[in-house]
């Protein structure tokens, strides 16, 4: 087993994390760490759990540390859950410290030697980190998961960008509440409401999906070259992030060859058998009114993307549009830290 720690494991996502590791083939939860708030508590009386399940026994017990690389000991693996002013500072400090950090935060994704990876769609760019270890003179190194809203898209975008040639991608976006943290928004904001801006969100999810989709050299990442606009909003959904995506190809296609795309979609997580990898990443609805956020956010354990109302869009020429559903805080955080733990752990 390996030792890991979580930090900022009182958070939306740190729960996930905490509930997706229980019991997990690999990995055994050793440390916890929060802000100083929580730090020197038992982790039931410093969280507000959120969760329909429970806090695992064992966790429930664990003492809570501040997250400081000196205070979390004999642990090979620290997936972090900070917000990304604080990320940005510490998670450096914890792979100076020899740790390997799976992280959701933005603040390292778009530095050139850090790999921003989605098992599936980029696996290859893993090779960054012999490259920021050697740069930074670090033991540890730092691999970060896009941004919630990127995950679900980009997985629908990767098997079309290798069998069509894409011209432009519009995205917007309806996400859910738990992707802001549960101090995020206020219920007055949001019951009976729909608020129409997501700070920095449009920004990530253009540039995080064209870096994901971007060629690799052995050193460097070169971004993807094709159009992506997006426009984000939050509506009063729990969890699950919902987005319409329209799509202008260069060439013209046939509807039955993307569904065809999708559905015979899978990557190196699905050929090794990790214990987080959903048999089929993507799962098509043929029913017109789905996919929902209540209803298919768990598929594949809440690892999969749902896709649904696929269809031509007559309006412009070569175009297709579609809706698709993901869950934010697993597939869209902690899942994918951990898909990409397994990863690394099975393959370096
Ligand atoms: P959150 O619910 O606000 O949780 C933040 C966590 O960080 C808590 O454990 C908090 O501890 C801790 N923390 C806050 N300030 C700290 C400090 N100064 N020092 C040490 N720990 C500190 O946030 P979240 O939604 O879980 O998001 C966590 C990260 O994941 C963010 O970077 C976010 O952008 C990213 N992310 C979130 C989602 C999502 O769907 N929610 C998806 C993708 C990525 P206390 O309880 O002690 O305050």
């Amino acid at each position: 087993m390996v030792n890991v720690g979580i930090l900022g494991a009182t958070g939306m996502v740190g729960q996930r994390f905490i509930e997706l590791l229980a019991d997990h083939p690999n990995f055994e939860v050793t440390a916890l760490t929060a802000s100083s708030r929580s730090a020197g508590k038992r982790y039931e009386d410093a969280v507000t759990w959120h969760l329909e399940s429970k806090i695992p026994e064992a966790i429930g017990d664990t003492i809570v540390v501040d997250t400081d690389p000196s205070r979390v000991k004999d642990v090979e693996i620290v997936f972090s859950a900070l917000p990304t002013q604080h990320a940005s500072v510490v998670e450096p400090k914890f792979a100076e410290a020899g740790m390997k950090v799976a992280s959701n935060a933005s603040a390292m994704r778009m530095e050139p030697d850090v790999p921003l990876v989605v098992p599936e769609v980029n696996p290859e760019h893993l090779d960054l980190i012999e490259t920021q270890q050697r740069k930074r003179g670090w033991d540890g190194f730092i691999v970060t998961n896009p941004n919630c809203s990127t995950i679900a898209l980009v997985m629908t975008l990767k098997p079309l960008y290798d069998q069509f040639n894409i011209k432009r991608v519009y995205v917007s976006t309806m996400q859910a509440v738990s992707g802001a943290g549960y101090n995020g928004v206020p219920s007055m904001a949001i019951v009976d409401n729909l608020v129409p801006f997501i700070g920095d969100e449009e920004e990530k999810m253009e540039s995080e999906t064209l870096h994901l989709l971007g060629d690799f050299d052995g050193t460097t990442v070169t971004d993807a070259n094709f159009g992506v606009s997006a426009s984000c909003h939050r509506v009063a959904v729990l969890d699950g992030h919902t987005e319409a995506v329209f799509i202008e190809m260069k060439d013209d296609f046939e509807v039955d060859d993307i569904k065809q795309s999708f559905s015979n979609f899978n990557g190196l997580p699905q050929k090794l058998k990790l214990h987080s990898a959903p048999e089929n990443p993507i799962v098509i609805r043929e029913e017109l009114n789905r996919p929902q956020p209540r209803m298919d956010r768990m598929a594949g354990n809440g690892m999969a993307v749902s896709v649904g109302r696929i269809r031509r869009d007559d309006v412009f020429n070569n175009s297709l549009k579609y809706i698709l559903v993901g869950h934010n805080t697993i597939r869209g955080a902690a899942g994918a830290s951990i898909l990409n733990a397994e990863l690394i752990n099975e393959i370096m």
